[in-house]
């Protein structure tokens, strides 16, 4: 694959980010951008709203990287000062650009509104400099050489600053031969076992200097590989993780519950659509976030049901039939009670499946035999009930979330065996 010698600086200007106020997602999202181009990102600079050291940043910018991105500061206010630190870089005016005031007064006008005069701002550049069009507001983006620098100046609103780079910036990096070539990343999403013992099922592939890479990281319990396959072209690059992909599978079977962005819930009730199934939920230690992650999947209504929260014993005598008894016995906080709430909410909710969750959240109602983070998740179908315990660490948070999803992938994992 081709190299690159376009050594790039990320610059997100804005004093609610250097205050704390709000998060540079800016320079995060358009580094993983350019490594898909094999643009290497040397350094993220964050700046407060200030003219002086926003030039001076610029100087230092550019005369270090190749390819200086730079977000924010391109509105009408008086905060906003990116064109005229860009301006004074060059050493040169700003200039008024009658087609970009065009359709800035375009945009107004299509929205209804007029246009107040200060917007009139953002038809100003550097002379020399390009404008880049803004499909999304008002403020159109900047593109200028300064010696053997391009630095291209984008709109700090995330959405504007996305499509604005999609459209008009990677293309042109590309044509120009900034690109190292493709960079193209998979991610198996996997759920079930500990980090260690997913990443011991594929050590040989994991290790340092292994091509193509491959990472894993842990995030709330989901464990994701990411394959990230190089080449001059998207077909190299793919081709490159093809055959890595599926020895990880292979090596990992029913692990692996998705790719890409895929969560449990989108699997779930996709399974279930697919095998004209329905499901209801018994919440005790997980509150209706079972019901939440379900309900956000587009197309939930045609197989998910609802569910019952039952985070009082009451609730779970009364609408659940789990006799006081076997409570008293044993505990809400057991196998027992879990197998019968599932069982109650199936027969009351008139559904294939419904699964259930108890568990001490935590931080108060651990006992000597029963800690902090001990669940239990039911699952209830036609062949009767299943149940699992797990004893998580992690904040109150983390130990129903982790719940939630051992519920979702019970559900998974049993639909999967179920014969078409
Ligand atoms: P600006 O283009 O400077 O007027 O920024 C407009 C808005 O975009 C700000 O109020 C922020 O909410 C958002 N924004 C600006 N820069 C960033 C950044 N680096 N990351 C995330 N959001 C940003
Ligand atoms: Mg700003």
């Amino acid at each position: 694959m081709s190299t690159t010698n376009f050594k790039a600086e990320i610059i997100s200007i804005g004093s609610e980010l250097t205050s704390g106020q709000n998060l540079d997602t800016n320079a995060q999202w358009l580094s993983r951008r350019l490594a898909e181009i094999g643009i290497p990102v040397r350094w993220h600079t964050t700046l407060a709203d200030d003219l002086e050291e926003n030039v001076q940043a610029l100087q230092i910018a550019a005369a270090r990287a190749r390819l200086v991105l730079i977000t924010g500061g391109l509105g009408p206010t008086q905060d906003d000062l990116t064109r005229e630190a860009l301006a004074r870089l060059a050493g040169v005016d700003l200039v008024f650009h009658q087609e970009s005031f065009d359709k800035i007064r375009a945009m107004f006008a299509r929205r209804h509104r007029d246009m107040p005069e200060r917007n009139r701002v953002q038809a100003m550049f550097p002379a020399g400099a390009e404008p880049i069009d803004n499909k999304n507001g008002t403020a159109p983006g900047i593109w200028m050489k300064h010696g053997p620098c391009i630095l291209v100046a984008m709109p700090g609103v995330p959405s504007e600053m996305y499509s604005m780079f999609e459209d008009s910036v990677r293309p042109r990096l590309v044509a120009l031969g900034a690109s190292g070539g493709v960079q193209i990343e998979r991610k198996i999403n996997c759920f079930g076992a500990g980090e260690s013992t997913i990443e011991e099922k594929v050590f040989d592939l994991t290790r340092r200097g292994h091509v193509p890479e491959v990472g894993i990281t842990a995030s709330d319990a989901t464990i994701s590989l990411r394959i990230f396959g190089r080449g001059a072209s998207t077909d190299e690059a793919l081709a490159q993780i093809a055959p890595v992909e599926k020895t990880i599978c292979d090596r990992l079977g029913d692990l692996v519950f998705g790719f890409g962005n895929e969560e449990l819930q989108d699997v779930v009730i996709r399974l279930l659509t697919e095998k004209h199934m329905t499901l209801a939920v018994a919440e005790g230690v997980t509150g209706g976030i079972l019901s939440q992650r379900l309900t956000h999947v587009p197309g939930a209504s045609v197989c998910f049901l609802g569910g019952i929260v039952a985070y009082d014993n009451r609730v779970k005598v009364e609408w659940l039939s789990v006799p006081q008894q076997m409570i008293d016995d044993h505990g809400a906080v057991s196998a027992e009670v879990a197998k019968r709430m599932a069982i109650g909410c199936r027969s009351r909710l008139r559904t294939d499946l419904a699964v259930s969750t108890v568990g001490i959240a935590g931080p108060h109602g651990a006992t000597c035999d029963k800690p902090v983070g001990l669940v239990f998740v039911a699952l209830a179908s036609g062949q009767g009930v299943a149940v699992q315990s797990f004893n998580w660490s992690g904040t109150r948070n983390e130990i129903q979330s982790r719940t939630a999803k051992m519920a979702l992938n019970m559900v998974r994992l049993h639909l999967l065996q179920q014969q078409d």
